[in-house]
């Protein structure tokens, strides 16, 4: 990892190898951010930095033998702890070490996650992850030894807020005093989930969110948004690129239900049978889950046309292209029939929590739905 891997964040690099030039590198550093900030890549690329053979001015140069193994995760003097839980495959005492190969694959895919998503990856469900006392001994243990090769030994400790307090116990002295050639960076998001007696024994470095102009610049070019869209993301995620990203596949998602949703209507009212077979066979093959999303989609829907059309509210909640259909759509949509085609959403809704078959239940559904829309055929 390279400093020029990391979004933004200049004043934080300027900071840490102005120190590194310096000679006045801080032996146990608290990398304070939030989960998008970047404060995971940084602590890598900063520990790259450190033991590249060749570093310029910003940036360790990615060639060296060094280098070479920092980017693979893989350098005997480059430590990772982070929390964990017991899972399928590690039934008892959890330590960092039995999910390395997991770690390597979620940071080198992409070094900006979250707790749920590191969740996700190990496959531990709704079990606390934390940082055991037995952690804290192989954390001491891995750095008992002299450096391998590496100007620094590493110890990069991920979520220092999920440390078990007896872990953390064992770790203030070493903390406070590590051993020679010994760098501790904690990667910490929350200060007041830190124990104090943790805390006092950091220097802190501080990661501000992103100022929006540079979230926008990162977004249209590394996740092809256009600039009005990557503008409006951007203001909407507080300098967050995490949440950056997780709006835009909140926003992919939206466009997917809006398209599903139209096309409906619209075979519906032209009462097309093959057509809304094929649609319910297509919808029934997406997961549960997804199809719930989608029908709590229609029903945002409905309820907005109802909203706008017979309340006279805003379409707040709508955007552009949602709006422009609502207003085709409602005026087919009036007292003698809307309740009904609320009620069969709901219905449909429940039958898939409970398992009935999707097919049936979608096709079934349309049926009625085709029926419904008629009754306003030829009023409007
Ligand atoms: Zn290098």
């Amino acid at each position: 990892m390279q400093f020029k891997d990391i979004i933004g964040q200049e004043a934080v690099k300027k900071r840490l190898t102005d120190a590194v030039k310096e000679g006045r590198i801080s032996h146990t550093q608290l990398f304070l951010g939030a989960e998008g900030s970047g404060n995971l890549p940084m602590a890598i690329a900063f520990a790259q930095y450190v033991n590249c053979l060749q570093p310029t001015d910003s940036d360790s140069c990615g060639e060296c033998s060094e280098c070479l193994k920092y980017q693979k995760l893989q350098h005997p003097d480059l430590h990772f702890s982070f929390p964990v839980s017991t899972n399928a495959e590690v039934k008892k005492n959890p330590v960092s070490k039995l999910f390395l190969p997991a770690w390597r694959e979620i940071v080198l895919e992409s070094p900006y996650f979250n707790l749920t998503d590191w969740q996700e990856k190990i496959q531990t469900e709704n079990k606390q992850l934390n940082i055991s006392k037995e952690e804290s001994t192989e954390i001491i243990k891995a750095l008992q030894y002299k450096v391998y090769e590496a100007k620094y030994k590493v110890m990069i400790i991920w979520y220092p807020e999920k440390l078990h307090t007896s872990a953390a116990n064992a770790l203030l002295k070493i903390l406070e005093e590590p051993p020679e050639k010994t760098l501790f960076i904690l990667v910490a998001h929350d200060t007041e989930q830190l124990l104090p007696t943790v805390l006092s024994r950091t220097q802190m470095v501080k990661f501000p969110p992103l100022p929006i102009e540079e979230l926008q610049n990162v977004l249209a070019e590394k996740e092809n948004l256009d600039e009005e869209q990557a503008l409006k993301i951007a203001k909407m995620s507080d300098g967050n690129y995490l949440q950056a990203i997780r709006l835009i596949k909140i926003t992919e998602k939206q466009q997917q239900f809006f398209d599903l949703f139209t096309s409906w209507m619209r075979m519906a009212f032209k009462a097309d049978v093959p057509g809304l077979i094929k649609w319910a066979d297509d919808l029934a093959a997406l997961k549960r889950e997804n199809i719930k999303a989608f029908l709590d989609y229609a029903l945002h829907i409905v309820r907005e046309s109802l909203a706008v059309n017979y309340a006279g509210e805003d379409a707040t909640k709508l955007n552009a292209q949602e709006e422009q259909f609502v207003q085709k759509f409602a005026p087919f949509l009036l007292s003698n029939n809307l309740p009904d085609f609320l009620n069969l959403l709901s219905e449909a809704h429940y039958h898939i929590e409970r398992n009935v078959n999707p097919k049936v239940v979608l096709f079934d559904t349309s049926l009625k739905i085709t029926k419904l829309l008629r009754v306003n055929k030829n009023r409007v």
